[in-house]
């Protein structure tokens, strides 16, 4: 019998915005869930928006993530600390030709989609981008990878591939064809001007490095998932399972953003609330 992957969940906040009970939910579900088996927790600092990053907004998360009782192991990973790793599989996906230069404008694939024969389809990153640069920006014989932003190949990039939902419904395993790939997602950017990587590039490759075995986050990232598993699978790497939990809502039905300071865990906690409210707030 297969042995079973002890659970190694992690909490992976961007420190753009105070944490809000959206992510006490997230952080809280991740953290039990890795003691409850006896596994580890670990915690990600997502700062390759260095446009909008701030080490207070980091320096919060550490101090509300103790208030609400949440230990993590080993020490925390910063994604700023790993751009180099993050070129280096740019570099070999550039190399292998599952990458193009593309320097289009937002501006450049409404255009491009609103042609009366394409029709304009969303994804998870927004338009599907149709392709305008896929043969004039690939690479070169021996061309080294360039500093423009890079998207991904679809085409050549996506497989058939699963992953376990585990708190999702339907959960159970979940099937990824390339024709869904390439139909419902497109070529996303994998590199983007300003970062040089993405979130999507950086979020896989980080899991790995942290040997996260289940993946604890909102409903809303559960088309990304699919970005993510074909990755791993084109990078060779393992795939965790994954919980995509509900979303805490205002109370008009809303889904919290960064923005929702009234939901602020730190607002809650100058008024006096206990962690255990925060708990009961979130339905845990
Ligand atoms: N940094 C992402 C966020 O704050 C985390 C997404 C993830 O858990 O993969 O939304």
């Amino acid at each position: 019998m297969k042995a079973k992957a002890k659970v190694i969940s992690r909490f992976a906040p961007s420190p753009t915005g105070p944490l809000h009970l959206g992510h006490a939910y997230s952080a809280l579900l991740a953290h039990d869930m890795a003691r409850k088996a006896g596994g580890q927790f670990l915690l990600r600092i997502e700062d390759i928006d260095q446009s909008r990053a701030r080490p207070h907004w980091e320096a919060q998360i550490y101090d509300d993530l103790r208030w609400l009782g949440i230990t993590w192991d080993g020490p925390v990973m910063r994604q700023s600390e790993r751009l180099n790793i993050y070129r280096e599989t740019l570099d070999k996906l550039w190399q292998s030709g599952f990458l193009y230069s593309c320097t289009c404008t937002r501006r450049d694939i409404e255009e491009a989609v609103n042609a009366p024969q394409e029709g304009a389809a969303f994804g998870p990153d927004g338009l599907i981008y149709p392709g305008t640069c896929r043969l004039s920006g690939a690479p070169q014989p021996g061309q080294p990878l360039p500093d423009t932003p890079l998207r991904l190949n679809m085409l050549r990039a996506a497989g058939p591939c699963h992953f376990t939902e585990l708190c999702k419904t339907p959960n159970g395993a979940q099937q990824i064809t390339s024709e869904q790939m390439q139909r419902d997602v497109g070529d996303i950017v994998l590199a983007r001007r300003d970062m040089g990587t993405s979130y999507h590039l950086s979020v896989v490759l980080d899991d790995a490095a942290q040997g996260i075995t289940r993946v604890i986050r909102g409903a809303d990232l559960f088309e990304a998932t699919k970005i993510h598993v074909t990755l791993q699978n084109l990078l060779k790497l393992p795939t965790p399972s994954y919980c995509h939990h509900r979303l805490i809502r205002d109370d008009n039905g809303k889904r919290l953003a960064k923005r929702d300071d009234a939901r602020a865990i730190a607002k809650y906690r100058q008024d006096g609330a206990s962690p255990e409210d925060i708990r009961a707030m979130v339905r845990l």
